[in-house]
């Protein structure tokens, strides 16, 4: 008797193996890939988690915590599995079973493949923790690897959106800042560091957030964000993040993503206070709720009324929040309301917005001509 069928008979005697045909995809069962990448990306067993066999023991427990789970593993053949299998059960998986055949008996029997598309992708590792979640899972974490997301300003708003989306696995974001860091930012733009004063916005951005997650594509443009830049990227993104502090770029951005037909996160903070809103879709856009600009004297920004960096983490954070709900149709958005925070009293509230029905920007037809010189119009009073 050879070798391997010493160590298979062994294997036999500790795990069982079960026929293809039993196997059932949607059951509560971890369905274990553990041939090489190369064979997994002509197709998986739909659901299946693929730890390549030289990999299994150092990233099994990571992924499968629960030893009581049920798991079946297979390979090619059933013969890789098998061994596997047995390591798993020598590791204190008490229920592990390997598929007799492997995928061929598995495509034999009739059983369909799930193709991993690399736009799809993603290490599961590095997001164990957000697809337990019910909402989100596996399609939700595909989704925001799918995703593209403008951020309008790498401060104080941007930065914890920015970090929270590149942790979260949203596979592309593009920032839009024309500034370079200055010492007096890092008290709250907590994308950027010491070393990197004077530093474009957008460059130190990159440096943080691919460190953070390289496979995360950040797009960076060192630019205002004026109408012509507005018209050209924002067509191509599914979700605009505004953490801009000036009402300017704010009617802009509103306008735009009213002309496109994208939502916007809105985020605004003040000393202690903050307030955050989605924008577009069936509720308000920014403009319903404030049709005017304040004088520049009554809207000080971050550096002139002051603000908390905790202030600005906070805010960003639920932005953050709002972008993952809307990119993934998670339920409970704040589209048509407003989140409001008050940081120093501890008092948080949730406002009912509605549209108004006579708004200059969203009663507007989106690609009417009145609506184009109406917007020009607009746009040339604010800049
Ligand atoms: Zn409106």
């Amino acid at each position: 008797m050879s070798h391997l069928a010493k160590l298979l008979g062994q294997a036999r005697r500790t795990v069982c193996e079960v026929e293809a045909d039993t196997v059932n995809v949607n059951s509560s069962c971890v369905i274990i890939d553990c041939r090489e990448p190369e064979e997994s990306s002509s197709g998986v067993i739909p659901g299946a988690l693929c730890i390549p066999r030289g990999l299994l023991e150092s990233k099994v427990e990571r992924l499968v915590a629960d030893k009581g789970q049920p798991i079946i593993i297979y390979c090619a053949s059933g013969v890789r599995s098998l061994l596997a299998a047995k390591t798993l059960h020598e590791m204190g998986y008490a229920q592990v079973t390997s598929l007799a055949g492997g995928i061929e008996a598995w495509k034999a029997s009739g059983g369909t493949l799930s193709h991993i598309h690399e736009d799809t992708q993603f290490d599961r590792e590095r997001y164990l923790s957000q697809l337990k979640l019910p909402d989100l899972g596996e399609a939700g974490q595909a989704r925001l690897k799918r995703a593209r997301v403008l951020i309008i300003g790498a401060g104080g708003l941007g930065s914890p959106v920015a970090l929270y989306l590149a942790a979260a696995g949203v596979g592309t974001l593009t920032l839009v800042d024309h500034d370079t860091v200055d010492k007096s930012n890092l008290q709250r733009q907590i994308l950027h560091t010491s070393d990197r004063i004077g530093l474009a916005k957008v460059e130190s951005a990159w440096i943080t957030l691919r460190a953070l997650n390289p496979e995360v594509n950040v797009g960076r443009l060192q630019r205002r964000f004026d109408f012509s830049l507005a018209q050209e990227i924002v067509p191509d993104h599914d979700v605009v993040v505004d953490g801009t502090d000036n009402f300017t770029t704010r009617y802009l951005v509103n306008h735009v993503c009213h002309r496109f037909n994208k939502y916007c996160v809105h985020g605004s903070v003040y000393q202690w206070q903050g307030q955050v809103a989605v924008f577009g879709g069936e509720g308000p856009c920014y403009e319903c709720v404030f049709p005017e600009a304040p004088d520049g004297e009554m809207a000080p920004n971050c550096a002139e009324g002051g603000v908390l960096g905790a202030v600005t983490g906070i805010v960003g954070a639920a932005m953050a929040c709002e972008v993952i709900k809307l990119l993934c149709g998670i339920e409970g958005g704040l589209t048509g309301a407003m989140a409001s925070f008050d940081l120093k009293g501890m008092d948080f509230a949730r406002l009912k917005l509605d549209r108004d029905p006579r708004c200059n920007c969203c009663s507007m037809p989106r690609e009417s001509d009145v609506y184009r010189a109406a917007k020009s119009e607009h746009c040339y009073l604010r800049t």
